[in-house]
């Protein structure tokens, strides 16, 4: 009876429906392989540079003098030494692999490429005679994660998951430099997990509590054309919430229910992208509808109700996970930045099966503020957490004990170049403003298409089209941004105080303009196209206030600024060493003005403000004030202060400022001395959300 089900639940749905055929074999849409694109100039150059000449060595610098990469050695007996850290640490070399594969693509270079053989060996001499690899297992490092045997734990042992990253690490490396011994490596361990895992009465029946061995099984599949990698991550997919096969781990690891009846998003927010963003791959290589229908309304969830205005999901600290509808904290806002790649990653693939520019609306707002708040401009420093306002005191990390994001960033910035361009047969979409020139193969023939544009600094963008033959005509479609014509969001969950509309988008091809006219949220210009036909484009950029859904308590009274794809905060290094205590009265004026921070010049706002100071009665006075607001994604390089991001727009919401100094000669770590003169009022002895100063055990 349970084969039978199990074999009914496995039958691949062949139907046809909007954007996918009965013959799908992947996304209808494709993104432009990362080899044909360059980053030129601009905003997102210096990024990549830095990613490239930065972050990816001091990933692997700290992964030597943590052991990460020493495991790989011990495993393989090449050195002596017990395991060190914790068993998922495997995922963080390949995480940075998978990375440093990437930046090949366009930069080559020796150093890099012989250190990455050096590692794969490694690699290669850890992995177990059967294909196993786990390097804390084969070390003899067992404990209440890893499970005493192979597969005993798999709610928590990461086994599944460490090789996940390995499939996609392999995938990117083969594709970029050819080599297969990465490659390899990966098909021996998924041939284990294939005779390990499946429907029949001979194997397991278990998943991964920390989803992305789907994603990695696809990437396999498409690397080698093996279907058993594909059965297999639609099986691992099909086994959540299947309480009549195997006992559930629940909703934390989004095994509550089967994932097609999966309507609101839950749990941990970094496996629940990654799930959702594998099911969307399997049902674009499978042409699995029940798939696509459950991410469509899990998606829903998240926009209307789950996202932070940064972009960022997971509110909670606890379990680092999704909470409630509308729960959208501020300062207590966890937002992994892996929970900001994670969104990114399944927001570019909800584009490849929809065609529609409303998932990339999310990936932009992702990508310039919650992602990239979570790496320093200097490229070594890191968030874990993003949150939305500070009191002080929380700064970028070096490292991290669990060191997930960090390794992120590195592979995640690269893609930014995949997903700034996307092509339909002989239909080319401009996703994202990047300063960057593309080599399309569509069926028109070869086109390169070349950005320029200072974006987001301001909305100027001119691209020019040379088909390798003159008069191939083809249409290009350009994505209007939300943020641009009164969406911000794709749904009501943030709205602009004064929405944009159409008539702030012009785009002209050889200077007449052409209609706007959106579908699918771009403009279509569908000519016989010329070697030096140039499509300029400009949007408006004005400064925006946003004020969120009724029904999310953290910002009632409050407003966010936000100016194009950038939302601005105030933080205290530019405003007299406090930003909590500013309000934005709805009448105040903005004026753009310039700053630099760490040798980047951009775009800051002064804001007519008032700052809210209190007594020790906390009685409270208003004083005007002008303020200085940065984008978010750039604080936090001056020194640890306040920040905050959504304004509040009278004087009772803010938290005021105090010119009384204090000290302690004692203070407990949880602790602040702050507390004491902060003209803050806890609801009562034990209110959470309020900073405190206790005198026990001292005097
Ligand atoms: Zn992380």
């Amino acid at each position: 009876m349970k084969s039978a089900l199990l074999k009914h639940s496995l039958t691949l749905a062949f139907v046809v429906i909007a954007g996918l055929t009965s013959t799908a074999s992947d996304y209808p849409y494709q993104p432009v392989p990362l080899k044909q694109v360059a980053v030129l100039e601009g905003f997102w150059l210096p990024r990549f540079e830095t990613n490239r000449l930065v972050t990816v060595w001091t990933d692997f610098k700290k992964s030597e003098e943590t052991g990460r990469i020493s495991n790989f050695a011990r495993a393989g007996k090449l050195e002596d030494g017990p395991f060190k850290g914790i068993p998922f640490d495997d995922s963080d070399v390949y995480k940075i692999v998978e990375g440093a594969s990437y930046t090949l693509a366009t930069h080559p270079d020796p150093k890099l490429d012989a250190y990455l053989d050096g590692l794969i060996a490694k690699m290669a001499a850890a992995q177990e005679q059967d294909g196993y690899l786990y390097t804390a297992r084969t070390l003899g490092f067992l404990n209440g994660m890893t499970g005493k045997e192979r597969w005993s734990n798999m709610g928590s042992s990461h086994e599944l998951y460490n090789i996940g990253h390995l499939y996609e690490a392999a995938a990117a490396h083969y594709a970029v430099t050819g080599k297969r011994a990465l490659l390899d490596v990966a098909c021996k361990s998924a041939d284990l997990i294939d005779k390990t895992f499946g429907p029949g009465e001979a194997k397991r029946k278990g998943t991964s509590g920390h989803e992305e061995i789907e994603i990695g099984l696809c990437k396999l599949y498409r690397a080698t054309g093996e279907k058993r990698y594909l059965d297999l991550a639609k099986f691992f997919i099909d086994m959540r919430g299947r309480k009549d096969l195997r006992t559930l781990y629940g909703a934390y690891n989004q095994d509550h229910l089967p994932v097609t009846e999966q309507a609101e998003a839950v749990g941990h927010a970094v496996r629940a992208g990654y799930l959702y963003a594998g099911m969307a791959d399997v049902a674009a290589l499978t042409g699995d509808t029940s798939y696509i229908s459950a991410i469509d309304k899990l998606w829903e969830n998240v926009v209307s109700k789950k996202l932070h205005l940064n972009g960022g999901i997971g509110a909670r600290h606890k379990g680092e996970a999704f909470g409630d509808n509308y729960e959208l904290p501020n300062e207590s806002a966890y937002l992994e930045t892996c929970a900001a790649i994670a969104n990114a990653l399944w927001n570019q693939r909800m584009f490849l099966l929809h065609g529609d520019a409303k998932y990339i609306d999310v990936l932009e707002r992702i990508a310039y503020n919650g992602f990239l708040s979570g790496i320093a401009i200097s490229g070594d420093e890191f968030f874990y957490p993003n949150p939305l306002a500070s009191r002080g005191g929380y700064k970028r990390s070096k490292w991290f004990g669990c060191s997930c994001c960090p390794v992120n960033i590195v592979r995640f910035i690269p893609q930014l170049a995949e997903f700034a361009y996307a092509q339909r047969e002989a239909a080319i979409y401009v996703n994202l403003f990047i300063a960057s020139a593309a080599k399309l193969k569509t069926s028109a023939g070869e086109v390169t298409v070349t950005q320029k544009t200072a974006y987001p600094w301001n909305g100027d963008v001119r691209i020019d089209i040379a088909p390798a033959k003159d008069g191939a005509a083809f249409p290009l479609k350009v994505r209007v941004p939300g943020w641009a014509v009164g969406k911000p969001v794709p749904s009501g969950l943030y709205t602009q105080i004064r929405p944009g509309t159409l008539k702030d988008v012009t785009i002209a091809v050889n200077g007449l303009p052409v209609p706007i006219a959106l579908e699918k949220g771009y403009v279509t210009i569908d000519r016989a196209w010329r070697k030096g036909d140039a499509v300029t484009i400009a949007f408006a950029m004005p400064v925006r206030r946003i004020q969120a859904h009724p029904e999310v308590k953290d910002d009632a009274g409050r407003l966010a600024v936000e100016r194009g794809p950038l939302v601005y905060c105030a933080e205290s290094a530019d405003n007299g060493s406090h930003a909590l205590s500013l309000m934005l009265p709805a009448a105040s004026a903005f004026a753009e003005t310039s700053v630099e921070i760490l040798g980047h010049k951009m775009v800051a706002l002064k804001a007519q403000a008032i700052s809210v100071t209190a007594d020790l009665r906390g009685h409270r006075s208003s004083l005007p004030e002008i303020a200085t607001l940065i984008p978010y994604f750039a604080w936090c390089h001056r020194g640890a202060g306040e920040m905050q991001v959504w304004f509040p727009s009278s004087p009772e919401t803010a938290i005021p400022c105090s010119n009384i100094k204090t000290s302690a000669s004692h203070c407990w770590e949880l602790d602040s001395v702050a507390a004491v003169s902060d003209g803050v009022m806890p609801e009562n002895s034990g209110d959470p959300k309020v900073k405190r100063m206790t005198w026990w055990p001292k005097k």
